[in-house]
């Protein structure tokens, strides 16, 4: 199965990513995550791209394209793969049509997290994790058990986002209005895209995921 998770910033396409990793061997195939990888390793890609993330901008296309097709490749060893922040523009959705083509593949679906923006200002600019495990928390939403102490492995030092910030997050906003959302309608025409409402908590919006696909 291929997927694509679709839906503006902190609309929860990631923790919705690695339910589906377990639920259905699903490989989370993140370019956010690939991303802040070569920025924390400081590569070429990483020198190039670190001052455009934290701005909120995106990425040029042709940097992200080639980025993610050989991590296609090793996916599909596994069950298939769900798309968390990829496709983000026009150019790079034909990119995606034109590689899963040249394998004989085709997306099976495209699940749009329906949620508001004021909303995700809070959920973005709240969020943490623990810096040893990668654990998860929010400051209203989600926090630690004890102040200070992450619930999975009892780490006391934790990690925000760089690009976690209010001005950040509107700039990240704007783009996926300006540029990402004219998907949609690409999408629809391909008659592959379901919506789902993302305002629902976690488990809900899971299990609605499931439902749609199943
Ligand atoms: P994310 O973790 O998906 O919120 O992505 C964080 C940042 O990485 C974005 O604000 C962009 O700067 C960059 N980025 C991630 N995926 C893409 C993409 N498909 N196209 C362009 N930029 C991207």
């Amino acid at each position: 199965m291929r997927l694509v998770l679709f839906g503006p910033p902190g609309a929860g396409k990631g923790t919705q990513a690695k339910r589906l990793e377990e639920a259905y061997d699903l490989v989370q195939l993140s370019t956010g995550d690939m991303l802040r990888t070569e920025v924390a390793s400081g590569s070429a890609l990483g020198i190039k791209v670190k001052d455009i993330m934290e701005a909120g901008k995106l990425v040029p296309d042709a940097l992200i394209v080639d980025m993610i097709s050989g991590r296609i490749d090793e996916a599909e060893a596994r069950a298939g793969f769900s798309l968390d922040g990829f496709p983000r523009t026009i150019p790079q959705a034909l990119s995606l049509d034109a590689i899963l083509d040249g394998k004989g593949l085709k997306l099976n679906r495209v699940i749009e997290l329906r949620v508001d923006d004021e909303a995700m200002v809070e959920r973005i600019t709240g969020r943490f994790s623990c810096a040893s495990c990668g654990d998860n928390y929010h400051e209203k939403f989600h926090p630690t058990t004890v102040a200070g102490i992450c619930d999975a492995c009892g780490g006391a030092r934790f990690d925000r986002r760089a690009d976690d910030t209010a001005e950040t997050v509107r700039a990240r906003l704007k783009a996926y209005h300006d540029q990402t959302a004219p998907l949609i309608s690409y999408f629809e025409k391909k008659g592959i895209m379901m919506s789902i409402d993302g305002m629902a908590d976690i488990d809900d919006v899971t299990r609605q995921i499931r439902e749609a696909l199943d």
